[in-house]
């Protein structure tokens, strides 16, 4: 095989042959095709884009190249949950000891912060002793005696996608459906679950911010996982404001807490029990999604959730304490009150800020080698559609007490908040719904103020 004419056939808009994708990422993962060819492939695929089948073949190449995880001494049906990233994203903490308490198997990958968005794994570790580096069998152990187990991520998984991504960062090729939806779904199809729940976020502190592209890239990562023999649905998502009111690790595990016990944030919730719904209804638990969603209710009602949770918290080294004590989280030195300069309603909370806000204050890494504060972040007092008052609370920084961090967040969370007269409902939350039977809307909460359909 040629190198130069399998480029050369992309750059025409020829459709390219399985083994012609898998000779390229081996040979670039292996170092015989070096980066400058690499780069002209991934324009190619920029401008002409790639079909289902090509899709599949480049996902499981980047999927082989390096570990994958072998979750068949897990018994039953093994189901995972992706993110493609927010702000305030709760959700896994919560999703995955209450779809275990339902009897499902959530036996997951996760990773640390991402840009301005954080990570499961660092919100984990605000846990004292809690570890997330376990080895294969230790996972596969946890996951077999309590029906949950949550592992950090290694360089060993999908060790391609690293390295195409450093390359698409610098080349001008990040935004590209099909190489988003490989990198994407490589990582999942190497971490071995047979089903997978995928959350793809939409708006102003996503990823996708156009509500057309995240629906692409849906469909896209549905018919490649589908096409790997996986089962597959994703929801489309709003990030237009933070999810719930915890932005940072503690004080997101804190949350997590609340929701379990069943006084969390209503969207926080809301969309643990749409992504749970789907989760169970993949591993065949509950005839429908209706009878699904019901489970996961009495779940958290009746404390099996959150009892899920702390099982999950002694089984991986942690004190399990926190579940009724969460004061022993670590807790921050100062906390701030961001004051709203007018009364109003608040019209908008542009995540992206808020997301960037929690980062300068120290919730994130200026460095890949620091490690994160974990009792820094941002509790929101208002969400979209409330009313505040002059000088009343908009937000709260749990911070260091470092006054430079302190003046930069505080900057990005009043440039966050839009204060007006006009009285607004929240944005609709649950978008849309796709799966190997297609696309449907799902039903706002509240009114709509656009057509996610449209
Ligand atoms: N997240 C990923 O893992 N890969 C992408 O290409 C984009 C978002
Ligand atoms: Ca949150």
């Amino acid at each position: 095989m040629n190198t130069y004419e399998i480029i050369k056939k992309k750059r025409d808009g020829h459709p390219l042959d399985p083994e012609e994708i898998r000779y390229l990422i081996a040979g670039f993962t292996s170092g015989t095709i070096p980066d400058y060819q690499l780069s002209a492939f991934l324009m190619a695929v920029y401008f002409q884009g790639m079909n289902s089948a090509e899709c599949v073949a480049l996902t499981r190449a980047m999927a082989d190249s390096g570990d994958t995880v072998d979750l068949s001494p897990i018994e039953g049906f093994k189901v995972d949950k992706h993110s493609t990233g927010g702000v305030g994203d709760t959700t896994t903490l919560v999703l995955a000891p209450l779809v275990a308490a339902c009897g499902g198997i959530v036996a997951k990958m996760s990773g640390r912060e991402l840009g301005h968005t954080g990570g499961t794994i660092d919100k984990l570790e605000s846990i004292p002793g809690l570890r997330t580096a376990l080895s294969e069998n230790e996972f596969r152990s946890v996951a077999n005696r309590i029906g949950v187990s949550i592992l950090s991520q290694t360089a060993r998984l999908a060790p391609a996608d690293k390295r195409i991504y450093a390359l698409r960062n610098v080349t001008a090729t990040v935004d590209s459906i099909p190489l988003i939806a490989g990198s994407i779904m490589s990582k999942k199809l190497a971490a071995g679950a047979d089903g997978i729940v995928l959350d793809v976020k939409t708006g102003s502190g996503a990823f996708m911010e156009k509500y057309e592209d995240a629906l692409a890239l849906a469909r896209t990562m549905v018919k490649i996982g589908s096409g790997a023999g996986k089962k597959v649905a994703a929801l489309i998502t709003s990030m237009e404001q933070p999810l719930g009111y915890a932005v940072g690790n503690a004080v997101e595990m804190r949350e997590a807490i609340d929701t379990l016990n069943g006084w969390g944030p209503v969207d926080l919730t809301e969309l643990v029990l749409a992504l749970g719904s789907d989760m169970l209804h993949l591993s065949g638990i509950g005839s429908s999604l209706a009878e699904a969603r019901g489970r996961l209710e009495d779940n958290l009602a009746n404390g099996r959730g959150l009892a899920k949770l702390s099982e999950l918290i002694e089984a991986q080294g942690g004190d399990a304490d926190i579940i009724h004590h969460p004061g022993k989280l670590p807790q921050p030195r100062e906390i701030i009150e961001i004051k709203s300069p007018s009364s109003g309603y608040v019209q908008s909370i542009d995540a992206l800020n808020v997301g960037l806000a929690s980062k300068v204050l120290g919730a994130g890494r200026q460095t890949k080698e620091q490690a994160v504060d974990p009792a820094i972040g941002i509790l929101l007092n208002k969400k979209v559609g409330d009313l505040v008052g002059a000088g009343e609370a908009l937000a709260r920084l749990y911070s260091d007490g470092n006054g430079k961090k302190i003046a930069a967040a505080e900057e990005k969370m009043i440039r966050a908040y839009t204060i007006g007269r006009k009285p607004v409902e929240p944005p609709p939350l649950l978008l849309t719904r796709v799966s190997a039977d297609g696309v449907e809307p799902l039903k706002p909460k509240g009114k709509s103020h656009a057509s996610p359909a449209g």
